[in-house]
């Protein structure tokens, strides 16, 4: 009936029960199922366009999504129109202006190797199975994060649908609150269909990990967290305390075991970044992969898992870590614990950035736990309320991109920039119709 009154809607659109419909609603995190009205799979920004008019005379609201790896805190998509960018997959690389143009369904992994082959490097995170879409818009910190802070703030252009079927360019000229508040504000201010950002060149790189047996966790994290202090801004280091299931998709090596281990990037050389990592390696890991190697590297340097996974998740921005407090009360069973150093670029607000224009804290810690039964959903809950607790005396903040489940989102940014951000979500979406992760409603 609704596309009678809509004849140009050239979107691909599912109901529930269409064939396609369950791949199309399914998410990276299997434990939450998504159950929207309809799935619009446009294959142009007009198509974005006409999908949001369609869903406006439908009554219904916009979810954006590109890959579903935050679908948590969408929440109840029953009235929703879940509009699914992936078939948007423009990828242009300008070497010599260092610049990246891609359309809004495009993961990591398609832009890697091609800035590889120039020996560039883009401020990607750990999984190249990721969108550049949402963690653009949420903020992104990855390997690089420390030198050139966020992916945010690495965006230079965002072509977007607005809320009433209108596409427009945001950028430093035109629009330039909306694009101010979409580089951090997530996904609540329109469909973006394309996005535009700079990258950087790689002339050396030097990068790794160094795996210790689990059991050594704490003398790791003890020395790792000594370090930090006097660390150049060149170096980005992490700790990593994992077990890796016994699956061929797992290197070899690693299959079924349990690690601590240190990975880390370093834009410098291999004689400079000894001396930053001795007192790790007097430690005497069992394996160290560091070498010189092209950025394509960073890409799959963290493992992090491709396929899609049932688990719960944590994270905290924090000024100190506990390390025996945190090993004691959270237990060995966890599946996975990470650490990240932060500080340097990300501490700085450079000009011109957007709402997201820093991140406090000196290290971001995140667990994550793999759910397979009752038994273990219980066991997880409770180990990650052990980690919420002991890290909650040294909280410094929170970082949208790594909350999954509905949360009020004014605890992300200052009360001023909360203010201006709802001021310009009324202004391009007074009703409300664009349904982001972590919802920003329209100043009243
Ligand atoms: C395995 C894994 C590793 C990760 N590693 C890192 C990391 O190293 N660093 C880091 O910072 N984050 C990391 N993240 C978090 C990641 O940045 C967020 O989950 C991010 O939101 C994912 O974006 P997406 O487009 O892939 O996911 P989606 O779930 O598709 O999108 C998330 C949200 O972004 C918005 N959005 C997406 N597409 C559009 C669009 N076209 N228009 C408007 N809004 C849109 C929507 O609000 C959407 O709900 C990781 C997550 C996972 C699961």
């Amino acid at each position: 009936m609704l596309s009678a009154t809509l004849p140009s809607l050239s979107a691909a659109f599912l109901y529930p029960g269409d064939p396609g419909w369950d791949e199309a609603r399914s998410a990276f995190n299997v434990l939450l199922d998504q159950h929207p009205a309809a799935i619009a799979l446009p294959a142009t920004a007009r198509d974005v366009a006409a999908a949001v008019s369609y869903a406006r005379a439908a009554g219904w609201r916009v979810a954006p999504q590109a890959t579903a790896h935050n679908q948590g805190p969408l929440g109840d998509l029953s009235d929703t129109l879940l509009l699914n960018v992936r078939g948007l997959q423009e990828v242009h690389v300008d070497p010599g202006a260092l610049r990246v143009r891609v359309g809004a369904g495009v993961k990591w992994e398609r832009v890697v190797g091609r800035l590889n082959a120039y020996g560039l490097a883009a401020l990607h995170g750990s999984s190249p199975d990721v969108g550049v879409a949402g963690y653009s818009l949420g903020g992104g910190i990855g390997w690089l994060s420390r030198k050139y802070g966020m992916q945010a703030n690495a965006v230079t252009a965002l072509e977007v649908v607005t809320a009433d079927g209108t596409l427009v360019r945001a950028d430093h000229e035109h629009h330039a609150d909306l694009f101010w508040a979409l580089r951090g504000g997530g996904g609540n201010f329109g469909v973006v269909t394309a996005i535009e950002f700079a990258v950087h060149p790689v002339e050396d790189l030097y990068a790794g990990a160094l795996f210790f047996p689990y059991e050594r966790s704490a003398e790791v994290l003890h020395a790792w967290t000594r370090m930090l202090p006097q660390l150049p801004e060149d170096l980005m280091t992490w700790v990593t305390l994992g077990h890796f299931p016994p699956i061929p998709d797992v290197p070899a090596f690693a299959r079924g075991r349990s690690f601590a281990i240190v990975q880390g990037a370093f834009l410098g050389h291999e004689v400079d970044a000894w001396d930053l990592l001795r007192p790790l390696r007097e430690l005497g890991p069992i394996r160290d992969t560091f070498a010189m190697v092209p950025p394509i590297v960073l890409a799959d340097l963290a493992m992090d898992p491709l396929d899609p996974l049932p688990f719960h998740l944590t994270h905290h921005l924090v000024d100190a870590l506990p390390v025996d407090a945190l090993l004691e009360n959270v237990g060995p069973d966890l599946s996975l614990m990470q650490f990240r150093h932060m500080g340097g670029a990300l501490h700085r607000a450079e000009p011109g950035a957007g709402v997201r224009a820093t991140l406090p804290g000196e290290i971001c810690a995140m667990a994550l736990g793999v759910v397979m039964d009752e038994h273990s959903d219980r066991a997880v809950r409770a180990m990650l309320s052990a980690f919420d607790t002991t890290l909650e005396p040294h909280r410094a903040g929170d970082y949208a991109n790594f909350v999954e489940a509905p949360s009020d989102a004014s605890r992300f940014f200052s009360p001023d920039d909360w203010a201006r951000l709802r001021a310009i979500k009324h202004r391009y979406d007074p009703t409300d119709v664009v349904a982001g992760n972590h919802h920003i409603p329209p100043a009243s």
